[in-house]
């Protein structure tokens, strides 16, 4: 029940073998902030900075956007803040950007594209992140890249804003902010070895990652039935890329709707993801799943998924598996 949610805020999320998984939040609005502290969320794992665009015809200065993200980075008390640049782009429209949503807006100009074609957007955020991360931990996730060149034009236009701060004597990390990659589109997930050597850590999107290798819209309710992060496609690419990451040593995180649902928990972390962001409600069922696992179990268990071919019979396999059996 409710109470017994409630008294797992303070136990630690760990497996019955004592490994300690990592759970955090994703949050929209920094509003939010009181109910991720209220979650036991050990810090903010996705930041969707997307609000500070919306609803509005002009478009936010470097300075409105950090003292955003100060305020924010201090509500967290130390706890680790993770924040995704702009995703706006394609369907998500923000009015200051002048732009259209042209006739295929999932695959249109959208996230880090639109950010490389706008690099000066793209500087406000990142200047406004290396000033906010003087306040305490604070990592960039760049969303929807496709290529290792997005990430390199990405850390170019983030060594130029940092030698500017740098010229000013604004204070910032030391070390700066790690900078992360979402794997959220399939050619990235193929290519997570390459972008292993471009990316201080991974944040695998498991909602998009879903859509663009089924092709199916995730927003569209005559085709949801078909859309299955449980797709054996879906599952090789979420485990290659934590693979990948897990080689290159770098940290590794689940961020999507999968993150948050204790179905998934026993796979997720059989595959080596020790490193969970959800939202803020679903911290406390998913802790409660951890703490009846035993993670060799769930890593055999996930092998025996892995070989599977069909989405029905890994559900069955997941769903048959209790925490400890083998
Ligand atoms: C995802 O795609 O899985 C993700 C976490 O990002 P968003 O839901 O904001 O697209
Ligand atoms: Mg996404």
């Amino acid at each position: 029940g409710r109470r017994a949610l409630d008294r797992l805020r303070d136990l630690p999320a760990v497996t019955r073998d004592g490994v300690h998984i990592q759970l955090q939040a994703n949050i929209e609005l920094p509003g939010e902030v009181q109910s991720v502290l209220a979650s036991g969320a050990e810090g903010i794992g996705l930041l969707r900075s997307e609000f500070l665009f919306m609803n509005r015809d002009d478009l936010p200065g470097e300075e409105e956007q950090f003292q955003v993200l100060r305020d924010l980075v201090c509500r967290m008390e130390g706890r680790p803040v993770t924040v995704r640049t702009l995703d706006v782009g394609g369907d998500k429209l923000a009015r200051g950007l002048g732009i259209s949503p042209g006739a295929n807006p999932a695959l249109g100009l959208r996230a880090v594209r639109l950010s490389l074609a706008q690099p000066d957007l793209l500087e406000a955020q990142l200047a406004a992140c290396l000033r906010a991360s003087a306040f305490g931990p604070l990592r960039i996730l760049i969303p929807m890249v496709a290529t290792v060149e997005e990430m390199r034009a990405v850390r170019a236009v983030m060594e130029r804003v940092v030698k500017r701060l740098r010229r000013d004597h604004v204070p910032m990390a030391d070390p700066l902010p790690p900078l992360g990659v979402m794997i959220e589109v399939p050619g990235a997930a193929l290519a997570a070895d390459a972008l292993s050597w471009h990316a201080d850590f991974f944040a695998i999107g498991t909602n998009d990652l879903t859509q663009y290798t089924l092709a199916i819209d995730r927003a569209d309710e005559t085709v949801a039935h078909l859309y299955n992060p449980l797709h054996p496609a879906v599952l090789r690419l979420i485990q290659f890329s934590a693979e990948a990451a897990l080689r290159a040593r770098i940290p590794v995180c689940v961020c999507g709707e999968v993150a948050g649902d204790p179905r998934f928990t026993a796979l997720l972390l059989g595959l080596g993801i020790h490193d969970l962001s959800m939202s803020a409600t679903n911290v406390a069922v998913v802790k409660q799943r951890i703490r009846t696992l035993d993670l060799g179990a769930a890593s055999r268990r996930a092998r025996a998924i892995m070989d599977q071919s069909d989405s029905s019979r890994i559900a069955q396999l997941l769903d048959s598996f209790n925490g400890g059996d083998v």
